[in-house]
């Protein structure tokens, strides 16, 4: 039924994990810098289903070396998209693997509208659709500071803050020691970049998936948990 009104095939009373016989798939929006990846690992633990990031995906095989990650490189560190047909193609390659047979959620993808509907003729000819669209939506400015303090460690991907929390010792992850460092594409420059695509392009898809009566507008300039309660309420169909 794409294009009408559907709710989440989820009732507000059970609990939320694989092997009860419910599927979830799920597609988390927000610009860079909304928490997205924050949120998304709760509720992948709540919700039980597979956590798919493109930006993982990329960042994996730049660390592997990989033909792939060598050619997602060069648009990564100037703070631009990976073309859509390479995109598409490694998510939907992703997608046909078991373990998202039980639910999914997108995280980072689609971001344009090519992409969107390459992901609904993928699902459709798998028999499957998405259930919801969690946009998190964070102004402008706070989203530029968010971005700009953000370093990660290189070993194990924990996420650091200079106005936050930074490792112990300047420069080494306290879970792992490898390097913290800022990701290229976290320079004011890039995060512009990145702001600008998200405004120009992938805030296209909040009108494409409202349309299909799929998609959750979530306050994303909120403490963690309120943003995550009202996400849970939102995929519950509560509200
Ligand atoms: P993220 O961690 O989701 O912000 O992704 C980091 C970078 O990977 C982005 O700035 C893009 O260069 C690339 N990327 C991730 N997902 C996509 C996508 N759906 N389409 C194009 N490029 C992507």
């Amino acid at each position: 039924m794409r294009g009408g009104v559907r709710s989440v095939r989820v009732p507000p009373s059970v609990t939320w994990k694989q092997g009860e016989g419910r599927v979830v798939n799920i597609v988390l929006l927000g610009a860079a810098g909304t928490g997205k990846g924050t949120q998304a690992a709760r509720l992948i633990d709540a919700l039980g289903v597979t956590h798919i990031s493109t930006g993982d995906i990329f960042r994996k095989a730049v660390a592997d070396g990989t033909p792939l990650g060598l050619e997602a490189k060069r648009y990564m560190d100037a703070g631009d998209l990976v073309p859509d047909e390479v995109t598409i193609g490694i998510v939907k390659e992703r997608l046909a693997q078991p373990d998202c047979a039980g639910g999914f959620m997108l995280d980072g993808f689609p971001r344009t509208l090519p992409q969107a509907e390459a992901l609904d003729a993928a699902l459709a000819s798998m028999d499957k659709h998405l259930d919801a669209v969690v946009a998190i939506d964070v102004p402008r400015d706070v989203l530029m500071g968010r971005l700009t303090a953000r370093r990660q460690c290189r070993g194990c991907g924990k996420i650091y803050n200079v106005m936050g929390e930074m490792p112990t010792t300047d420069g080494v992850c306290d879970a792992c020691g490898g390097e913290v460092y800022q990701r290229a594409d976290d320079t004011v420059q890039a995060a512009t970049k990145r702001l600008d695509d998200y405004d120009a392009v992938t805030s296209q898809l909040v009108p494409y998936y409202t349309a299909q009566g799929l998609l959750h507008k979530i306050d994303g300039d909120r403490p963690v948990d309120v943003v995550f309660a009202d996400i849970t309420a939102a995929l519950r169909g509560a509200e």
